[in-house]
């Protein structure tokens, strides 16, 4: 039997999300919309919709539906942003972000996972103006800095500085910071040359590689 996506994605919403608070109505909405079961693997297509991070292959995973949801929200999008993803993955949080902002720019470490993310996009019809860019993005991406919003979907030992250095004023940042196995969700906010850091929660992320990731 073929499940009901969209009703699964709304109970998602319901559940998950709405019912813990998660309140901006363009999230909600993005997420109402984005096929999940479109980017994680064909053998767990049937969990898309559980309230868990998946196995994507090569030891990561596609986050929790609420940590997605929760990410975006904290960086306030409201339509015109260009925003850079670190740790593209399946692609699902960069086609999220991609619904909130004008331009979402994803960058992967491991290239199998980039053709991946890409091949995801493309398939979900999301790639119009969402790209995925091979490399470290612990580094951030230069070549299209500075960013309205970063999202960082592993895990830091400090806040790189590169990514700071990349955000626009005003402008926001996402990032889970702390030990290799668990972390505080910072969400860094600079506004008239000032930053100011917040916590959001505790999460569990995998380790950011890199240059100013994990060795
Ligand atoms: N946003 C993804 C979640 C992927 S998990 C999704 O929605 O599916 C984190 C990802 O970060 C993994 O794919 C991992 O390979 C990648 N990653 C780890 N360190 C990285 C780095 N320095 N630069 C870019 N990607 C990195």
């Amino acid at each position: 039997m073929i499940p009901d996506w969209a009703a699964e994605r709304n109970r998602m919403v319901e559940k998950q999300l709405r019912r813990r608070g998660i309140r901006d109505e363009r999230v909600l909405s993005a997420m109402l919309e984005i096929p999940r079961e479109q980017f994680v693997p064909s053998e767990s297509r049937l969990l898309a919709y559980s309230d868990d991070p998946i196995p994507i292959g090569h030891g990561q995973t596609i986050s929790q539906p609420y940590m997605t949801a929760l990410m975006a929200e904290a960086l306030e999008l409201r339509g015109p942003e260009t925003v850079l993803e670190v740790g593209a993955g399946s692609g699902y949080a960069a086609a999220v972000l991609g619904r909130l902002a004008a331009r979402a720019i994803a960058i992967e470490i491991v290239p199998q996972l980039a053709e991946l993310a890409r091949a995801n996009l493309r398939r979900t019809g999301r790639d119009a103006n969402v790209v995925v860019v091979d490399g470290d993005g612990s580094l951030g991406y230069p070549a299209a800095a500075p960013y309205d919003a970063i999202s960082v979907a592993a895990g830091a030992p400090e806040l790189p500085q590169a990514l700071v250095r990349q955000l626009k004023d005003p402008g926001r940042l996402v990032i889970p910071v702390g030990e290799r196995s668990d972390q505080e969700l910072l969400v860094v906010t600079r506004r008239g040359g000032a930053l100011d850091t917040r916590v959001a929660t505790l999460c569990r992320f995998v380790p950011l590689r890199g240059g100013e990731g994990w060795k």
